[in-house]
Order: C-alpha cells, then sequence, then structure tokens
C-alpha cells in the first residue's frame, strides 16, 4: 500500500481471533508506515477460532497455520484480550469509543435448522455442537452424546458433514494421537456405531463437499463407502445438466469407484444416500430413526438442479443425528445485521447504516460474518485483505469516525472492574504451553484443556493474576 507514510498511529480493534481476523490483525500490523496498534478480542480464553475448534484433529496439516498466526501475535502492536464477549461484557460503542477503527470478525457460530418434527428429540445434535466437542470447546465440554447404537445419520453433504462421518469411523488407536479432546476420545472409543448413513437431498453432482475429503472416506481402515450405482445415473446424478466443472467430475469419479466395489464386511461402513431427506426424526423422548421422503431432480438446463419430493417416504432406523446443513451468524447488538443471510450487513467489509445505505464510520467486519458460511481458512485471508485495504483507504482519507479515542487501557481498567478476566497473550502462552506438555510424553501435538475454569487458571498462573474462578468446578488438571 503507498500513500501511508505520513499517517499517525493509530488503533484498531479486531473483534474475533478465528482465521479472518488473525489474517485481519497481521495484514494491519503489516501495513507500512501506518504504525497501527491491533487489539484482537475473543470470547474464548483460545486465540484462533475455527482452527482449533472447528478443523478435525485428525487434520493438523490445515492447523499448521495458527504458526504463522503465533509469529504474528509476537509483532510489537498486538495485544489479545481473550475471554472477553463483545456485546455482553463490553459494548459495540464503547469499542467504538476506544478505537479509530473496529473490524468484526466473529464467524457463524450457530447451526442452520432443519424445521422439521423430532429435531428436538434426545439424540439428536447440530454438528456444530459434536464438532465443538471433539475440538475441546468450552461451551460443550460437558455435551453428551449416545454412541451406543448400532446406526448413525449424518444429514448435510457438505465437508463439515464428511469431518464428522469420519470422525464416527475412524479408529481411536489414530485419533489418540491428536489433540482431540480425551472426553471425545473415551466417549468414541467405547462407540458401537457400526454405520454411518450421509443424507443429501439432491444428486452426487450437488453435494458440496470437496474431492480429497471424499477419498479420504475410502482410506478409513476396515471401514468401506457404499454407493449405490443408481445414484451415479444421468437422470439421478444432478448437477447443472450434464457439463461439471473438476471438482464434481473428481467427486464422480471417485463415488462411482465406491459404488463399484464389492461388500467387503468390515467393522463399520459408511453408507452415502443421495435425493433423500429428512421430514422427520421419529421416536418418543429419543430419538429412534429418521423419516426419509425421496426427491427427484429437475432443474434448468445448465442450471442447478432442484429437488421436488416424489411422495415417496421410508425411514431409516438410528440412534444419533447429527445435522451438518451449514452454520449461521449471530448478530453483535448495536451492529447492523442482515437476519435474512445472516451476515453483519456490509458492502465489501465496510459495515454500512441499515436505513441510509451508506458505511459507518469505522465499522468493518471479515470472514463468515461477512460473507457466508463458505470457503476454505485460505479464502479468509483473501477477504480480510479486501477489509482492510478499504479500512487503510479509509485512513488515510480521514474517514474514520474522526473523534480521539479513549486509551484502550480504560477500557481494560473498565474490564477488570466488571469481574472479566481479560486473558492476554501471555496467558494464552500459558496455557499453550501447558497443553503442549500434557501432549508430549504421549506423542500428541497437546492435550486440550475444555473447562473455561481451567483455561482460566493456567492463564492467570502464567501471568501472576490471580483467576476469580480458581479453585472453582476445573476437572481438566
Ligand atoms: P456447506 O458446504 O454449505 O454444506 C451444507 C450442506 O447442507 C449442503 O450439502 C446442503 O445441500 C445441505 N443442506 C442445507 N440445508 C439443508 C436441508 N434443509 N436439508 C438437507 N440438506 C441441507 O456447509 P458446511 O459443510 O457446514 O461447511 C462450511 C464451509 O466450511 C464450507 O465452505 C466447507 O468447505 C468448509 N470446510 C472445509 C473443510 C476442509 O477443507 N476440510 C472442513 C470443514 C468445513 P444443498 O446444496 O442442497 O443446499
Amino acid at each position: 500500500m503507498s500513500g501511508t507514510s505520513a499517517l499517525p498511529g493509530v488503533r484498531v480493534a479486531v473483534v474475533g481471533s478465528g482465521p479472518a481476523g488473525a489474517f485481519a490483525a497481521a495484514q494491519l500490523l503489516a501495513t507500512p508506515g501506518a504504525a497501527i496498534e491491533v487489539h484482537v478480542f475473543d470470547r474464548l480464553p483460545t486465540p484462533w477460532g475455527l482452527v482449533r475448534a472447528g478443523v478435525a484433529p485428525d487434520h493438523p496439516k490445515i492447523k499448521s497455520v495458527t504458526r504463522v498466526f503465533e509469529r504474528n501475535a509476537l509483532l510489537p502492536g498486538f495485544h489479545l484480550h481473550g475471554n472477553v464477549h463483545v456485546g455482553r461484557d463490553v459494548s459495540h460503542d464503547e469499542l467504538v469509543g476506544h478505537f479509530h477503527a473496529v473490524l468484526y470478525a466473529t464467524g457463524a457460530p450457530d447451526d442452520r435448522r432443519l424445521g422439521v418434527p423430532g429435531e428436538e428429540l434426545a439424540g439428536s445434535h447440530s454438528a456444530t455442537e459434536f464438532v465443538g466437542w471433539y475440538n475441546g470447546h468450552p461451551d460443550v465440554a460437558g455435551a453428551h452424546f449416545d454412541l451406543s447404537a448400532r446406526r448413525a445419520v449424518v444429514v448435510g453433504n457438505g465437508n463439515v458433514a464428511l469431518d464428522v462421518v469420519r470422525m464416527l469411523a475412524l479408529d481411536t488407536d489414530e485419533l489418540a494421537r491428536t489433540d482431540i479432546a480425551d472426553a471425545a476420545l473415551d466417549a468414541l472409543a467405547a462407540s458401537r456405531v457400526e454405520e454411518i448413513v450421509v443424507l443429501g437431498r439432491r444428486g452426487p453432482a450437488d453435494a458440496a463437499f470437496t474431492t480429497p475429503e471424499l477419498r479420504e472416506l475410502g482410506r478409513i481402515a476396515d471401514c468401506e463407502v457404499v454407493v449405490d450405482p443408481a445414484d451415479l445415473a444421468a437422470d439421478a446424478v444432478g448437477g447443472t445438466g450434464g457439463s461439471f466443472g473438476p471438482r464434481v467430475a473428481d467427486n464422480l469419479e471417485v463415488l462411482a469407484e465406491y459404488a463399484a466395489r464389492r461388500p467387503a464386511g468390515t467393522r463399520r461402513r459408511i453408507v452415502l444416500r443421495f435425493r433423500v431427506f429428512p421430514v422427520e426424526l421419529t421416536g418418543t423422548g429419543r430419538v429412534t430413526g429418521v423419516r426419509l421422503g425421496h426427491n427427484e431432480l429437475v432443474g434448468p438446463a445448465g442450471g442447478p438442479s432442484v429437488p421436488v419430493p416424489t411422495g415417496r417416504l421410508s425411514v431409516v432406523d438410528a440412534g444419533l443425528v447429527l445435522r451438518s446443513i451449514g452454520y449461521v451468524g449471530r448478530a453483535v447488538p448495536g451492529v447492523p445485521f442482515d437476519a435474512a443471510t445472516g451476515r453483519i450487513d456490509n458492502v465489501r467489509g465496510r459495515v454500512r447504516d441499515p436505513v441510509s445505505g451508506t458505511p459507518l464510520p469505522g465499522v468493518y467486519t471479515a470472514g463468515w460474518i461477512k460473507r457466508g458460511p463458505s470457503g476454505v481458512i485460505g479464502t479468509n485471508k483473501k477477504c480480510a485483505q479486501e477489509t482492510v485495504s478499504l479500512l487503510v483507504e479509509d485512513l488515510v482519507a480521514g474517514r474514520l469516525h474522526g473523534r480521539s479515542p479513549d486509551p484502550a487501557e480504560r477500557l481494560l481498567d473498565r474490564l477488570g472492574r466488571r469481574g472479566v478476566e481479560v486473558v492476554s497473550r501471555e496467558g494464552w502462552s500459558a496455557i499453550d504451553a501447558h497443553e503442549r506438555a500434557l501432549g508430549e510424553p504421549l506423542s500428541r501435538p497437546r492435550v486440550k484443556l475444555v473447562h473455561l475454569d481451567a483455561l482460566l487458571s493456567r492463564a492467570a498462573a502464567g501471568t501472576g493474576v490471580p483467576a476469580v474462578g480458581e479453585g472453582g468446578s476445573a476437572t481438566d488438571d
């Protein structure tokens, strides 16, 4: 970026330390000549969002991006304020009062609902909850998943669906070498699930998952993948009228390979079903099955296929249902939010006033809460770059809110008086070092602390600040 050399130092609050927030922080710190101070707030005591709490434990390569984030966190001008819930512990207006600009990168933490009867039965869970559980998210540290039934159903055809399928199908000897939460490892080791049925409401050519993830299913030890060859017929495959892009063509090739395999009598089976959707989760008190509606696919030539119910129904018995049909963003009080799309109201990352349609000076957004829950981690780098470029452009043009903000220390003092135990970068380093040390003798990357009290105690011990919750209900140590 040119033309920034004469800029005075500015202070930016980044809300959310997941990939979009972490990339935005790094890009702000790297702005030539601008001496931008970046204060990253996160509602958890641990940073890096979905890289820690979303990426599957058996995908350590994807998690290695945290090395870059950790390096950036050591740069002068970077400040971490974990365990601060913006919208509850501190308001949007307060942030605006203490920073020249505020950038929201709060992700899409809620799950989309199926909206069918029985969705609330015991044994029916969102993938969000299951993923958080096996990744040690403190919100669901105490969750319980009944893995005693022979069959589980996973609804949805995205990469998150395939992540949860792998977790149910993988041998726990393999998972034991990862940073999976200990409680999940124990529960999965005792799992009696033998068959995992995956439901796609459209055809194989419409599936959102990517080919490497689809291939991985076929490499799981003592597990076979079952595909009905009829689903690959021209009138069933879906897609855009026979002309498929490279991802879809590769997916179809892998699915055809699975469809051609003979039954192998393995310990576990993954059954990929298409053109079916849940109309009801059956059971009294707890799930015993899923009533399926069957679809046919129609659609304009060259356009996406549209599922149309044929009226045919069938039932698949199952004791566990995981709904993996996408995430939804959550509003931050005081920040314009478009409930229809589940995103902060914005144009290319500039948050806008919903009434006038004009940008709110000094308020920005990046990542899933800006554009919706799509793309891989690297997609957020580009997304954050677009936002940061506009922020710097506004800074150069004098278009930020123009007031002289109060010192950030004053806000931190106020948080302290409210009883918020803010976790600094040093506090996070203490958690990180402790988790790694626990993992080392077990040849694991880390053993995660999953209870909030334990995380806060460890952070406090590392910084010499007594934790309010010390000696509470922590059970991790
Ligand atoms: P996604 O890719 O948007 O997939 C959502 C799936 O749910 C689609 O198959 C969709 O089908 C289906 N669905 C939506 N509403 C439904 C309904 N009412 N009934 C039945 N099915 C329904 O979302 P995601 O799997 O949550 O993933 C989010 C993002 O994270 C994606 O970009 C994904 O690639 C990424 N991710 C990547 C990795 C990786 O790289 N390994 C791992 C995890 C996640 P329709 O197409 O018919 O709507």
